[in-house]
């Protein structure tokens, strides 16, 4: 077994590295070394260095959502990454509001975009 997030800490592998090992192995918790969580926001589209965050500088101890206490360990959560791809978590019953607020700053990105954009 390799710890696959201890080895991009220590910057013993790059992230392409790892998202090479981490694509030809599906053993996430027996082969790299991911804790039970770390499988969960991985399937949550938690990227690797996401997940370095996570357990080196700590899991988010309240909801990006409601802003509400949430206990990684305990509470029904799903990873996304906030309005400036900050790594969070929410609520499951966050979740559709959540979608609702990405969706508004997705829409006032592209305006913005649309409006810089000239011919
Ligand atoms: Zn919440």
């Amino acid at each position: 077994m390799i710890d696959l997030l201890a080895q991009l800490y220590e910057g013993k592998i790059d992230l392409d590295h790892a998202y090479d090992i981490l694509e030809g192995n599906r053993k996430w918790i027996s082969d790299l070394g991911f804790s039970e969580f770390e499988s969960r926001a991985s399937l949550h589209a938690a990227g690797l260095d996401d997940l370095v965050i996570f357990r080196y500088q700590g899991w988010p101890t309240t909801c990006a959502n409601c802003q509400l206490p949430l206990d990684y360990k305990v509470d029904y959560w799903w990873f996304t990454p906030d309005k400036d791809e900050k790594p969070c978590l929410v609520h499951i019953h966050c979740l559709a509001e959540w979608s609702k607020k990405e969706k508004s700053w997705k829409l006032a990105e592209t305006d913005i975009e649309e409006g810089e954009s000239t011919d």
